[in-house]
This record gives structure tokens, sequence and C-alpha cells, in this order.
């Protein structure tokens, strides 16, 4: 799956954002190394620590369906994950990339190693 068709599974998910006090709709659109997708949509809460990202609900979602290695995470619209999300993406690897659609329409890709440099990860947990 290309990127720009990524992005199309992040924005359909956006649009079922449940969005009442932010205002704004996300969507997350996670591909596994297995070829599936995973989408989810941004959940507001009135009391907003409840609030459920995409990106979170979107991982959670392959997790729950076996889905452990992932190359791709689309978000829409533009941005990058908040902190908390870039932090659960890691667990599963610092290779993920990041597309996501600017203003102008042209798709923009971070690695998430990038993003989350000198993280904090299971290898630190390592029982031995
Ligand atoms: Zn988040």
């Amino acid at each position: 799956m290309d990127d720009r068709q990524l992005l199309i599974r992040a924005q359909e998910a956006a649009a079922n954002s449940y969005a009442p006090y932010c205002q704004v709709p996300k969507g997350a659109a996670l591909l596994g190394k297995s070829g599936t997708v995973y989408v989810a949509a941004y959940v507001d809460n009135a009391a907003y620590s409840a609030s459920i990202c995409a990106e979170a609900a979107a991982l959670a979602a392959a997790v729950g369906n076996g889905e452990r290695y992932f190359s791709k995470i689309a978000l829409a619209p533009h941005r990058l994950p908040c902190g908390s999300c870039l932090q659960s993406l890691r667990e599963f690897g610092l290779n993920l990339q990041i597309i996501s659609e600017n203003e102008n329409g042209a798709v923009s890709c971070s690695e998430l190693e990038n993003l989350l440099p000198m993280s904090f990860g299971p290898d630190y947990l390592k029982i031995e």
C-alpha cells in the first residue's frame, strides 16, 4: 500500500471521529507488516484526559488482532503524534514511518526514531 492510499484510509477514519470538544477530527491508519491496515478515529471525552488518540486506538486494534510489526502510520489531518503516542508506537520499533499530507497536498514522511531520539524502550527492560 502506498503512502497516498494509507492517507486516504486515515482521512476516512478522521471523518468518523467523535470530536465535539476539540472540534478537530483526526484519524490514523497503521500498516502492519502483514499488510493489514488498522484504522481508528479520535475519541473525545468531556473529561479531556480520557480522550483517546486515533494513533493509540489504531495501535490497540492492531495488537488486539495479533499484529506486532509495523511499517507506516498515516495521520489525517497533517500532524505528528503526541508524545504519549510516540512512546506507545516506539514499543514496537524505531523504524516506523509517520506519513501525513500538508496543507498544500504534499506528502511528508518522518521516522519515529528522529522524533523520539534516545528513547526508552523494551531493550531497557530485558530480563535475563
Ligand atoms: Zn496521542
